[in-house]
């Protein structure tokens, strides 16, 4: 009867979870570029990361592109990502998720903490928050809580926060992460005024229904996991492990997962540019490889791939 339902219905958390496919590999990493335009250095090193933590141990890599927020995508961006990987040598499994297909998911998990009563519609615009923290909108100070504000006003959808003890995220390479998030960013936005839904949700809706275990990305993100961990756990999906990488600065001090410098990934250019990204992941190939093929070079690197490198990664390379 259950599993007659399950393989009839779509679209719900609850199909979801019952049709979640157990890994069958020991791990299940993904890549999640948001297509606002080329694959820079910090997104490339991002991919490479995921992609070698995965295959090290035989796992299995995907790729989804978060292109939730249609005002930021950049027309064509997603393709030349794909294309771009492709031309690394990156190969993922199954079929590329897009999250602009995936508005039933993300409409369903909003339902779900509705009527648990684990989020609320909040009429806040931009204006009213800066004029109520005088200025700056840094945490939402929980106006709408009890009811909307400003009855008629477009509304947005925020997750009640101020029963939520801290959350320590136990990272597999930095330090363990502890954060209040009511204090530190309050109730936070799961989806828009303007209708889109927020990275938060469609990051841990996509999370556990395309199964992964273990989410590596740049340091940057960091911060989002203590908000993306009360999430899960409010839509009773399962935790993740997390593994945030190293952020590579260049001698400006610039972050290179901010930067917009294009990267040199012309068929010619990329064994040279994929040998500087495995460096930065302190994992220098070997000189017998210099110039070699991107294929033989990420075999190299899976097979010798240990997290305790990273560590060592000298965070400064020059700009030239
Ligand atoms: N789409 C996000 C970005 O490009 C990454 C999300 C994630 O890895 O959790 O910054
Ligand atoms: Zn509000």
């Amino acid at each position: 009867m259950n599993a007659a339902r399950s393989s009839t219905a779509t679209g719900t958390i609850a199909t979801a979870k019952a049709a979640r496919p157990a890994p069958a590999a020991p791990l299940r990493g993904r890549f999640a570029p948001s297509p606002t335009g080329p694959l820079h250095a910090g997104s490339l090193l991002a991919a490479v990361g995921s992609y070698l933590d995965a295959r090290a141990i035989g796992g299995e890599w995907l790729v989804r592109i978060e292109d939730v927020d249609r005002q930021r995508e950049v027309p064509g961006a997603a393709d030349e990502i794909l294309r771009t990987l492709e031309r690394f040598g990156l190969q993922w499994d199954g079929a590329v998720v897009r999250q602009s297909e995936r508005g039933a998911w993300y409409a369903e998990a909003l339902a779900q903490l509705a009527r648990a009563d684990l989020s609320y519609p909040c009429s806040c615009a931009r204006a009213d928050l800066e004029a109520a923290t005088g200025g700056r909108e840094t945490r939402y100070p929980g106006h709408c809580r009890a009811a909307p504000r400003r009855p008629g006003a477009a509304l947005a959808v925020r997750l009640r926060t101020h029963a939520a003890p801290p959350v320590t995220i136990v990272d597999r390479l930095q330090a363990a992460l502890t954060q209040s998030v009511e204090d530190s960013v309050g109730d936070f936005v799961l989806r828009r005024r303007d209708g889109f839904y927020a990275y938060q949700l469609a990051v841990v809706v996509d999370d556990a229904a395309q199964g992964i275990t273990d989410v590596v990305r740049g340091l940057d993100l960091y911060d989002n996991s203590p908000r993306q961990w009360l999430l899960q756990r409010a839509l009773g999906l399962p935790a993740v492990r997390y593994l945030h990488l190293p952020l590579v600065v260049d001698s400006n001090g610039e972050k290179l997962s901010k930067s917009r410098r294009a990267l040199p990934v012309g068929v010619a250019e990329i064994p040279a540019t994929l040998g500087v990204v495995l460096a930065w992941l302190g994992h220098p190939p070997p000189a017998s490889l210099s110039g070699a093929p991107a294929a033989e070079q990420l075999e190299w690197a899976a097979l010798n791939w240990n997290i305790n490198n990273l560590q060592v990664v000298t965070k400064l390379i020059s700009s030239s």
